[in-house]
């Protein structure tokens, strides 16, 4: 427990994950949720502080708190994300607006960032995360080893130090993208071999685009079972319905017992796929108890580019997959790079845009969505110890809605976010009309 671990107890606490009307009150302890009872009225109290316009620092000193209604959810868990490439985009361009020239363009430019701009990049997109609601994160890495050895490997110190640095307020592992190249497979067991004693967390890679995409999906499971660590695959981020690795990735998880280890992001292709097939493939996805990750904002800029007319949205079937019973959460992918020029690491936005993108809007799909940003990638991650309920690490999100409704419409600006033991983040939007009355 760090020294500034500060006893709290919050009234007035709306926790809509748990029960969607009720008001709950709460108390902290060591940094751990020690109870969380349910409210029979409103309280209102002279002891308890009002979160809305208190300091971080008045904040962190009192011991007794009045949310006012607001929500609270367990801290947001960013499945997918590109740490070191995130607001590469004033030095890397996409003019074709592909996932080809994105790959291109931004391998060209690998070899110009210094250690320094990746780790300083690296920071600054798990730190705007966490200031949104995020509190753990899961990132892939790029390590071009097709240029040299000491370039993918900048990557990889990269991203340990500045993991290192912000620490204290967002938990994150790494996955980096090993490239499978049949011809260089020695050169790449030995690099992904030190990368993993090193401290990386688990292998990825994108083997549909890869020249051997079977034989990649084989090398990465000799790879995880050696070093007995999860997998965490790009997969078939492409319009065409013949693309499907998922397919063999199901066989690997099935032989190899890895429910609940793998993890396949995108799934694209899915989405063009005819019905039957695609049913085949959902359910032996299913079965084979991989964790699937939309990534709704990137497929759509990036898919459906040569479509004219009728065009694909990229987005794969949301609906479905949680129908057949795969657990799928919705996650960042790129921030501000070649491959999406938009996004801020805040997963509410993508929980809005996942909202619009899988029609997902009837009053029990809002609740679904909130899941698919906070519950369901922390089960995809494996992490222990999550959610807010007593005896848990407290690590959570207050939001400025009074429902779950409210902070998708809203995307309230106005977020605490608790940590670690304490108050990391606070932001406050003020408002005013130049005639108060307005107000
Ligand atoms: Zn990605």
């Amino acid at each position: 427990m760090p020294p500034h671990a500060a006893d709290m107890e919050a009234i007035n606490v709306r926790l809509p994950l748990t029960d969607r009307e009720g008001l709950f009150r709460l108390a902290i302890r060591d940094g751990r949720f020690a109870s969380i009872e349910p409210q029979p009225e409103w309280i209102v109290s002279e002891r308890h502080v009002p979160i809305g316009s208190l300091s971080l620092e008045r904040l962190g000193a009192a011991a007794a708190i009045d949310l006012q209604g607001r929500v609270m959810l367990p801290g947001f868990v960013d499945a997918h994300m590109h740490l070191d490439k995130a607001y590469s985009l004033p030095h890397v361009g996409n003019r074709s607006g592909t996932l080809l020239e994105a790959i291109e363009n931004y391998r060209s430019a690998a070899p110009s960032f210094s250690k320094e701009t990746i780790r300083g990049r690296i920071v600054k997109a798990a730190l705007n995360a966490a200031s949104f609601g995020t509190t753990a994160l899961r990132s892939h890495l790029d390590v071009p080893l097709m240029h040299s050895r000491e370039l993918a490997m900048r990557t990889i110190e990269a991203a340990l130090e500045a993991r290192e640095m912000v620490s204290e307020y967002v938990g994150i592992q790494f996955f980096p993208m090993y490239y499978h190249d049949p011809g260089r497979e020695r050169e790449l067991n030995e690099f992904a071999a030190e990368t993993l004693r090193m401290g990386i967390d688990g292998v990825g890679g994108a083997p549909h685009l890869t020249p051997d995409p079977a034989g990649g999906i084989d090398w990465a499971f000799r790879t995880a079972l050696a070093f007995d660590r999860p997998i965490d695959l790009h997969t078939d981020e492409s319009d065409d319905p013949e693309v499907k690795t998922i397919d063999i990735l199901c066989d690997y998880v099935l032989r190899h017992g890895y429910a609940g280890r793998a993890t396949a992001g995108h799934l694209c292709s899915l989405s063009a796929m005819e019905q039957g097939e695609a049913d085949r493939l959902m359910g032996k996805m299913a079965s084979a108890g991989i964790g699937a990750v939309t990534l709704p904002a990137v497929n759509l800029y990036l898919q459906g580019r040569g479509d004219r007319g009728n065009v694909r949205r990229g987005v794969t079937r949301v609906r479905e997959l949680r129908k057949a019973g795969v657990r799928i959460a919705a996650a960042s992918d790129n921030i501000q790079d070649p491959f999406h020029p938009f996004g801020r690491g805040d997963l509410l936005q993508i929980g809005l845009m996942t909202a619009y993108a899988a029609h997902l809007a009837g009053e029990e799909d809002l609740y679904e969505v909130l899941r698919m940003l906070t519950e369901l990638p922390a089960s995809i991650l494996g992490l222990q110890d999550y959610g807010v309920s007593a005896g848990k690490p407290a690590g959570f999100v207050v939001l400025d809605a009074a429902s779950a409704e409210q902070a998708l419409q809203e995307l309230p600006s106005s977020r605490w976010v608790y940590n670690k033991s304490r108050w990391i983040h606070a932001s406050e939007t003020r408002k005013e009309w130049a005639d108060p009355h307005m107000a």
